[in-house]
């Protein structure tokens, strides 16, 4: 059994509030995307969550969707890989909102109530996949490898994995054996997404007020890694990092000021994308 997690309705609450987020975000001229079911999926939880937060806060959720868009586009259909792995998927609807080469299979896992809460909105909204999407409700702190494989999922495959807005929620022995565990079941030529927090950014000044929302919202953020790049070098992934407001994550949109994206002693949100060795 893996170690301790945060696994609850809170966690499942988190979904509706980055729904809310792509809800606003799809409302907007000039979008980075557009999800025509977030609104709903959010629900009035969701839109509670959002009617408090001011456009700047939640900027690092709208340029992380479009970065793992951006992500997810470009390595099914300029690397060929076809099958697509969401672990923590939540409330997402990239299955249903985004064009997939003919053949691609996406996977979805995440909490079975989460899970049956989008379906039942999805079906109602008349939502259909582009393309061929299969879920899983599992407990990710516990072993999910074989409902996966039960799926259909195909560990000779090269897959795209995603993690997003998920390991900051989980005890760093957690991360690590999820993250041991993704590699286990990841082909050579698999590539993989997630997002994480460092250490400074659950002490910085800059940071407080959101990391005390979270704890106040009982969904605290306490996992981080402070060299992902090293973490996963000596798993077999070269990775590459990034954070929004860099050139490649910016999308005219990031208010803040810049910081490079290694500084040292300050906060960083990184995405981080890496390729497994073949
Ligand atoms: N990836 C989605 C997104 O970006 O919108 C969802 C992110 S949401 C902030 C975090 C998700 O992690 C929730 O959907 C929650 O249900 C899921 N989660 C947390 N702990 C989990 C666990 N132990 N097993 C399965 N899912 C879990």
């Amino acid at each position: 059994m893996m170690g301790t997690t945060i696994s609850n309705q809170l966690l499942g609450s988190t979904a509706r509030w980055t729904a809310s987020v792509r809800a606003r975000e799809s409302m907007r001229d000039g979008r980075l995307f557009h999800d025509p079911w977030a609104d709903a999926l959010a629900g009035p939880s969701g839109a509670a969550w959002i009617e408090q937060r001011s456009d700047d806060s939640v900027i690092p959720i709208v340029i992380r969707t479009r970065y793992f868009d951006d992500f997810l586009q470009r390595i099914t259909t300029q690397e060929g890989v076809q099958q697509v792995v969401l672990l923590a998927a939540g409330l997402d609807t990239r299955a249903f909102r985004l064009s997939w080469p003919e053949g691609t299979r996406v996977f979805g896992l995440d909490q079975p109530s989460v899970l049956e809460e989008k379906g039942q909105i999805l079906n109602s909204g008349g939502g259909q996949p582009h393309c061929e999407r299969r879920v899983i409700g599992a407990d990710l702190a516990l072993p999910w490898q074989e409902a996966l494989i039960g799926a259909g999922f195909d560990a000779n495959a090269p897959t795209v994995w995603l993690l997003e807005g998920f390991l900051f929620y989980l005890a760093n022995e957690t991360i690590t054996q999820l993250l041991d565990a993704v590699t286990s079941l990841a082909a050579p030529g698999s590539w993989l997404g997630f997002d994480i927090i460092n250490s400074a950014m659950l002490t910085s000044p800059i940071t407080r007020k959101w990391i005390e929302m979270q704890a106040s919202s009982g969904a605290p953020w306490i996992g981080v890694m402070d060299d992902p790049v090293t973490f996963l070098a000596v798993r077999g992934w070269q990775a590459t990092l990034t954070q929004a407001g860099a050139d490649d994550a910016h999308y005219g949109r990031w208010p803040f000021p810049i910081l490079p994206t290694t500084m040292p002693g300050v906060p960083h949100n990184w995405y981080v994308t890496a390729r497994k060795a073949t």
